[in-house]
């Protein structure tokens, strides 16, 4: 019998609560579920006759963490991309493979990046998924997406065409009548890229977007690919609106971080994409100084880890790293840290909600959704002193980490274990993909995919000689 049969109350008992409404923090306080939304939050709460107890004791409940941009598609890759520079990514994916994809392979993707999203505490995923080249496979996606409990934003896209053309196609008005049908686990945006081009071909698919009353999301400032010709266009056409997502927005100008803040959208920060691939430095610590909303994103599990706290982690570091530089380039010294961890926690949760436009999410209050993570790992010598929160949220905890996960009031994950979730299914898929590329590929291309050459470095010549160091053979550089 499931402990947490549909419909049963919850109450998560004497945990410290992040309700994310400022720097609070609520030690010893119970939370109390009841259907799909919070009920009541603080300290010996009583629960309704029957409620499921879970002992939160020693550790943190906080909202569901928030993804804002996620090719989840590319799942069953997982590392296949890890020495990859943005250029490797845009020949193996846009240019050479990418179309290789059939509708199952999308759905291996999208499947296994769900189940790892809910284990890792994000109950919200913007599903950034541009390679959706027909409906089949589109429709491969949400029923990927509509398969695992979870809150999923389905951001259509597809790189195999412009998108003046599949926007405006049939079939894509077909998709988005017959499955975007105001369910509030699947949301729906359009994702696609503005180049630059004098002639803002892009145009008529923003008209799309306007039409169906939907908002876009865009990789914006992006080195060698998007950039502040693609945010003017946006502007002088009228497209920056509120719901927009700038996706890294990491080489821009401050002309283009003004009319970002002036027209209310937000930026998806994936600070360790940012770091690895080139988009442009991770532009937290720029944007700040123009009070434009953040939220944050792992981009794709084919380099990167699916969970926030890595993003939350790398974006602290990135910032304050700057800051520092920025600083000693003038002769000076931080001495003190401008960017919070409590401001990070808040982008991961929060910020996603804000940005998604979903009010109801991203905090811990009567009357919201009850998306919810305890983070508490008893045999973790890392789960105590809990000192400061926040800190041990950004800093300390991963998601081997996270003891229980609700979305929507259903316990999705407890005592570190997903519940109904079918992993050997989901292998099974992901092994299928693999196999299928690895196969039509060949052996030689799939290799050289993923182990691109390596540039020469030429070791400096040193003014200094350690004779003893040099005679020594054991020591190599
Ligand atoms: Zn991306």
């Amino acid at each position: 019998m499931n402990e947490f049969e549909a419909g049963r109350p919850v109450v998560l008992r004497g945990g410290t609560v992040l309700p994310m409404d400022g720097r609070r923090v609520l030690a010893g306080t119970d939370v109390l579920v009841s259907g799909d939304r919070i009920a009541a939050v603080g300290p010996g709460l009583a629960a309704p006759a029957g409620a499921a107890e879970i002992d939160a004791s020693g550790g943190i409940v906080m909202p569901g963490m928030i993804d804002t941009h996620r090719h989840m598609w590319q799942t069953a890759l997982r590392g296949y991309g890890a020495d990859w520079t943005l250029t490797q990514y845009f020949v193996w994916f846009y240019l050479e493979h990418g179309k290789l994809f059939r509708p199952e392979d999308v759905h291996a993707g999208n499947t296994l990046a769900a189940i790892e999203a809910l284990d890792a505490g994000v109950t919200t995923v913007v599903d950034w998924s541009h390679g959706l080249r027909t409906p089949d496979h589109a429709d491969a996606a949400a029923d990927a997406l509509q398969a695992v409990p979870g809150r999923y934003v389905l951001a259509y896209g597809n790189i195999q065409q412009p998108p003046a053309e599949w926007t405006t196609a049939p079939e894509f008005r077909d998709f988005v009548r017959r499955r975007i049908t105001g369910n509030d686990l699947l949301g729906f945006q359009l994702a696609f890229d503005v180049l630059g081009d004098p002639s803002f071909p892009e145009g008529p698919a923003f008209e799309v977007a306007r039409d169906l009353g939907v908002p876009v999301t865009t990789h914006a400032g992006v080195w060698g690919a998007t950039g502040d010709d693609g945010i003017r266009q946006m502007y002088e056409h009228g497209f920056m609106t509120p719901g927009t997502i700038y996706v890294h927005a990491a080489s821009l100008s401050a002309d283009s971080y003004h009319r970002i803040a002036a027209t209310g959208g937000s930026i998806s920060v994936s600070t360790e994409s940012e770091q690895s691939a080139g988009q442009g430095y991770p532009p937290t610590w720029a944007v700040r100084a123009h009070g434009i909303p953040v939220s944050l994103s792992m981009d794709t599990s084919v380099w990167w880890s699916g969970d926030l706290f890595s993003a939350m982690r790398a974006t602290l570091g990135a910032d304050r790293s700057r800051e520092h530089l920025e600083a000693h380039a003038k002769g000076e010294t931080v001495t003190h840290c401008a960017l919070r961890a409590d401001q990070v926690v808040d982008w991961a949760t929060r910020g996603g909600a804000r940005a998604i436009g979903r009010d109801d999410l991203g905090t811990i209050e009567p009357g919201k959704k009850a998306d919810l993570v305890l983070i508490k790992n008893d045999a973790s010598p890392v789960s105590f002193p809990l000192l400061h929160p926040f800190g041990h949220v950004a800093f300390q905890a991963q998601r081997g980490d996270v003891h229980t996960v609700l979305v929507d009031g259903r316990v999705v994950k407890h005592r570190h274990r997903l519940l109904g979730i079918d992993l050997a299914a989901a292998r099974a898929q992901a092994d299928r993909t693999v196999e299928y590329l690895r196969s039509t590929m060949g052996e030689e291309a799939w290799e050289k995919g993923m182990n691109p050459d390596i540039p020469a470095t030429k070791i400096l010549d040193n003014p200094y000689t350690y004779t003893d160091f040099r005679s020594d053979s054991t020591h190599r550089l």
